[in-house]
């Protein structure tokens, strides 16, 4: 096992892997910025080294003052979390070289996977089933068009390097196949210097249901189950559950097959996710995350696993133990994330908390690394808590979440936590009857 692991990350995440840390025994160190010299992960952490100044590329995505932190503290593994560096395979390449253990798969997987196009045609050759599209990368706006004939419009132009719903544009109809071609490739260029784009069908009431994967290093491979994530808005997720309404046990153990036996194919490694888009009784894969998911919580409270536990254990070498047979769900678990945002407008709001109460009782788990007189401060991620309930059924998780949000106190900064009272009581999103435009028109109906 590891003697010290450093945290590559920030904020709830990172003292989410610092618990899990030193559950195991093993110490940590804390790396931040100059702006999170008071944050909860340095407080908590056995050491910290502070890497930079305020701007994520000078401090969370500087490898070099990261890789030195390492050394200079004597870590022996890194655990990159989620966002930030934990998708880079050129940074998990660089720790192995550095003869560091780099918490997740191998670079090439990570690699493989971050080209969305590389990934699908991979997962199409391992029997995966597919959203319907182009094969491949589009040549020029005429192949566009004309995949877009075969498929039929509505349709998706999408980025190859694509993350975070950035360099997605939809075509409606013929007339709008070529704005949405230069529209997504100046987009695609912009935000990741690569204007390789791809196109999909666009699927007009799918829902997003991801599988969490695990697999070690001894050729075992398992799945925990779904995870529903289709309440999003601007493809961001705010509210995730597990199971899914829509699925039954069979739905998910088919899937579930699929993707542990491609994934046993590929030799992968340690933590996946792959997302799924799900309409009509059909899974069409569009992306798999090479890393731990903000959402993995409600996945945990269904199987009573601890993943980030998982993950360090497989990297030290250690087999997973058990196979799927031993992996049972129990309950329904519900997941709001808490933004210091505007509800009504979503602007972010950073500033100084000057309370904080988190909610408790049967069933509830705050991850979060706030505190009373903590200053949010403007430069990262507006996500400060997230809310994880367990119940019985889905109602009755429904019913927790509900009583958990309402003793849920925040003061200092405005948060969505309103709106997440508001999606709670509402009759449809109760049915379990919602697709990935439901949150859209929701919030748009509640201006
Ligand atoms: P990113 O990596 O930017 O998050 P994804 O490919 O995961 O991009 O897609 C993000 C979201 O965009 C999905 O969860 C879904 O809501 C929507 N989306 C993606 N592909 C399609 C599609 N073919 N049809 C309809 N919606 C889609």
């Amino acid at each position: 096992m590891f003697s010290k692991i450093l945290i590559a990350n920030r904020g709830e995440i990172a003292l989410r892997i610092l618990r899990a840390c030193r559950e195991l025994g093993i110490p940590t160190v804390a790396v931040h910025s100059t702006a999170d010299s008071d944050a909860m992960h340095v407080r908590l952490a056995d050491e910290a080294v502070c890497i930079g100044p305020p701007a994520s590329r000078d401090s969370y995505l500087n490898v070099a003052a990261i890789l030195s932190a390492a050394t200079i503290t004597g870590a022996d593994a890194i655990h990159p979390g989620y966002g930030f560096l934990s998708e880079n395979a050129d940074f998990a390449e660089t720790v192995e070289a550095h003869g560091l253990t780099f918490i997740g798969p191998t670079a090439s997987h990570i690699r493989m996977m971050g080209d969305k196009i590389t990934a699908k045609t991979t997962m199409k050759a391992l029997g995966v089933p597919l959203v319907p599209g182009s094969d491949g990368a589009l040549e020029n706006l005429e192949q566009a068009r004309a995949v877009a004939e075969e498929v039929g419009y509505p349709v998706l132009i999408k980025a190859a390097a694509g993350g975070g719903g950035r360099g997605m544009k939809v075509a409606a109809s013929a007339d709008e196949i070529e704005e949405a071609w230069s529209v997504a490739r100046t987009e695609a260029r912009a935000a990741f210097g690569n204007d390789e784009v791809y196109l999909e069908k666009y699927l007009d009431r799918p829902r997003h249901i991801e599988l969490q994967i695990m697999a070690d290093t001894h050729g075992e491979v398992v799945h925990f189950g779904e995870r529903d994530c289709s309440l999003q808005r601007r493809h961001q997720k705010l509210l995730e559950e597990a199971g899914s309404p829509a699925l039954e046990p069979h739905q998910r153990d088919q899937i579930g097959e699929i993707a542990t036996s491609a994934l046993k194919k590929l030799g992968y490694r340690n933590a996946g996710t792959l997302e799924f888009l799900y309409q009509d009784g059909q899974f069409c894969f569009i992306e798999m995350n090479t890393r731990l998911q903000v959402e993995h919580p409600v996945t945990e409270m269904v199987c009573d696993v601890d993943l980030v536990r998982e993950q360090i254990r497989i990297a030290a070498g250690e087999p997973l133990g058990y196979s799927q047979k031993d992996i049972h769900f129990s309950g329904h678990a519900i997941e709001c994330r808490i933004n210091a945002e505007d509800p009504l407008t979503f602007m972010p709001t950073p500033g100084t908390i000057s309370v904080f109460h988190p909610p408790g009782g049967l069933g509830v788990r705050v991850d979060s690394a706030l505190y009373a007189g903590y200053r949010v401060p403007p430069y990262y991620d507006s996500m400060i808590a997230k809310l994880i309930v367990r119940g019985p059924t889905r109602l009755d998780a429904i019913q927790r979440m509900r009583r958990a949000l309402d003793e849920f106190v925040i003061e200092g900064v405005k948060t969505v936590i309103p709106l997440h009272l508001k999606i709670l009581d509402d009759p449809e999103f109760r049915s379990g009857n919602y697709t990935i435009h439901w949150l859209e028109k929701f919030v748009a109906a509640h201006q």
